[in-house]
């Protein structure tokens, strides 16, 4: 029986933490006695290529050569943070030794993503030579590297790539046709939430030549590969970041990730594919023993909630009890926010910041996409936030079906009266798997396209604002309205709410 599995993470996605889904699924066959390796290949690999980056003439490229060794080193210890200006200034050096290091190449790379000009779109046609020439991606030779030891001496039966994000992919894709290559017998499993994105042919491409890919949680696909009986309920365990160097990251301390839930307690969002999966929600006492034990074995200097949304009762318990370390992450904005007693008390939990998918002020929008909250709430809960000195990550959508002119106006002046440490203003794009495209009419959309055979989204139009009168209006008013030009100014480059918690 196959239960000896390495868990490979591929670049390139943001280095700032250990990936959370690799660490629980060690743990999760290390409880039903199987054999576990997890190897983080992301984590140095952007840095590895920064560090080799050629000099150029322009001063740009210039300083990052001379400073690029000292701005990682910067960016992993807490003073790298203590400045925004300073802070910045690491950054770009950073990116601009990755971009010195593209120079030429038909890749692109920036401390928070990876793309390739030969693969323009998501379909099995651009994605499948990358499986045949590993070697297409930049960082396959530092993998095979680390890599290549550990297949040789752990002798996996089944290695696990995991693709969470778009730029993991043809990182992925080359990872699993080299491990095809030097360990023909392994069976590959390739897993991660970015998968459910992928058009059909795509994953069944993947499957095709590298191996079974899954869709959802990982912990039943190998319980059901492997005939496993955990002595567990699958999802909630403490996960096991004992195969990561910890301060091998970009952040001003230990971060570590951990979740109280799968899926999303609410999931009636119209726009939103967490619709589709089912909740699970950890006993918030037995979450609250999880960080005790996490603090005390690791010392983390701050924990990355990563769920959807914090659960209702683990807020209230953090409130009630506080937290063995610092934390941020996602909440949905609920009425016992506007309480600012019960905002401080989350801020001396240690709450360091709150990520706050607001969206849009406007009630018909929001009752039309089945949002659940109260607009009114948004500025008592910003205020609240900033009077307890807990930063505020706001994501607004526009583009949205049905969104007029005067809809955006309303979003601006909520961005102009109210605080926000920081912005996301994002496009909005229709994900499969969102309640909206089941049944677009409902919507007002007229055209809906549900086939897609290379794109990660439907193409879909509606009566109003199309993408380009959306993109002129964030470039015309929302970027020329000075707070939102301040707020999206602090909002750290491609590091984004990993880093904002710190600054
Ligand atoms: S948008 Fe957020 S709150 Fe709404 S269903 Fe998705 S994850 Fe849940």
């Amino acid at each position: 029986m196959n239960r000896r599995v390495l868990f490979l993470y591929p670049p390139h996605a943001r280095n700032t933490e250990p990936p959370l889904g690799a660490a629980l699924l060690a743990a999760f066959l290390r409880s039903c006695g199987g054999e576990a390796r997890v190897l983080d290949l992301n984590a140095g690999a952007a840095p590895a290529l920064a560090l080799g980056a050629p000099d150029a003439p322009d001063a740009r490229t210039h300083r990052a050569a001379l400073h690029v060794a000292g701005a990682l080193r910067a960016l992993r210890t807490p003073e790298g943070y203590a400045s925004p200006a300073r802070y910045r200034t690491h950054v770009a050096h950073y990116a601009a030794a990755l971009r010195a290091r593209a120079r030429g190449e038909p890749w692109d790379l920036t401390p928070g993503d990876f793309t390739d000009g030969r693969c323009p779109d998501f379909g099995a046609a651009a994605v499948e030579p990358f499986i045949d020439a590993p070697e297409r991606v930049p960082f396959l030779a530092r993998c095979a590297e680390i890599a290549g030891p550990v297949l040789r001496e752990f002798e996996p039966d089944t290695v696990g790539i995991s693709v969470i994000f778009r730029s993991q992919l043809l990182p992925a894709a080359a990872l699993g046709g080299w491990v095809r290559r030097q360990r023909p017998g392994a069976v590959v499993m390739l897993g991660g939430g970015f998968l459910d994105a992928l058009p059909a042919g795509t994953r069944a491409m993947l499957e095709r030549r590298l191996g079974a890919v899954v869709l959802g949680d990982g912990e039943p696909a190998l319980r059901a590969a492997f005939g496993l009986e955990p002595p567990e309920p699958d999802f909630f365990r403490d996960p096991d970041f004992g195969d990561f160097d910890l301060d091998a990251y970009l952040a001003p301390g230990r971060v570590l990730p951990i979740a109280a839930s799968r899926g999303c307690y609410w999931r009636r969002c119209a726009f939103c594919d967490e619709g589709r999966r089912d909740f699970a929600q950890d006993r918030p006492r037995a979450f609250a023993a999880r960080l005790a034990r996490l603090a005390a074995a690791h010392a983390p200097a701050c924990l990355h909630f990563t769920d959807n949304a914090v659960p209702p009762a683990c807020l209230r318990l953090l409130a009630d009890e506080g937290s063995p370390a610092a934390w941020f992450g996602f909440v949905r904005a609920r009425p016992e926010l506007r309480d600012p007693g019960f905002v401080r008390a989350l801020a001396a939990s240690g709450c360091r910041m709150l990520q706050l998918g607001l969206e849009t002020p406007v009630p018909r929008l929001l009752a039309a996409l089945g949002k659940g909250v109260d607009p009114g709430d948004y500025g008592p809960i910003l205020r609240n936030c900033a009077e307890a000195g807990i930063r505020s990550y706001v994501y607004l959508m526009f583009g949205l079906p049905g969104q007029t002119v005067a809809d955006c106006e309303a979003a601006l002046r909520l961005i102009a009266s109210e605080p926000m440490d920081f912005l996301n203003a994002s496009i909005f794009r229709l994900p499969p798997g969102a309640a909206m495209g089941a049944d677009p009419a409902l919507w007002a959309i007229d055209r809906f396209e549900a086939e897609r055979a290379t794109s990660l989204y439907h193409a879909w139009s509606a009566p109003g604002m199309d993408t380009r009168a959306v993109r002129h209006w964030l470039a015309r008013r929302l970027r020329r309205e000075p707070r939102a030009r301040a707020a999206l100014a602090r909002t750290p480059s491609y590091f984004k709410s990993s880093h904002a918690a710190f600054l």
